[in-house]
């Protein structure tokens, strides 16, 4: 298991390490979380997934959105079809480049599972 410098106690709201137990030393919730205990690693891990997802599930409304507003002039030029295709590409490569220029940082990336 891997124990990183700071304290082996976790601050859910903040991911500050704390030397011991009670509330974070830095934002002042609590309680802090024992980085021993391998459920708190685990639900520390499941937390950064759905924060990864939502964000995700965000930059592609982002993305859509600016490629059908882009895009929308390629329906009357390309035809209903093609125009359509091309909107929904556009936004993929929108999306593509959003998560490429702003990427998801784990709070807690340096926790071992
Ligand atoms: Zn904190």
């Amino acid at each position: 298991m891997q124990m990183t410098s700071g304290g082996d106690w976790i601050c859910m709201d903040c991911a500050a390490r704390n030397g011991a137990a009670g509330n974070c030393g830095k934002c002042g919730e609590g309680p802090v979380l024992a980085l021993a205990d391998p459920q708190v690693r685990s639900a520390l891990k499941q937390q950064d997934g759905e924060r990864e997802r939502k964000r995700s599930r965000m930059l592609l409304g982002v993305a859509s959105g600016i490629g059908a507003i882009v895009g929308f002039p390629l329906v009357f030029t390309l035809g209903m079809f093609i125009g359509l295709a091309a909107v929904v590409g556009l936004g993929g490569v929108i999306f593509l480049i959003l998560r490429a220029v702003f990427p998801y940082r784990p709070r807690f990336a340096d926790i071992a599972g």
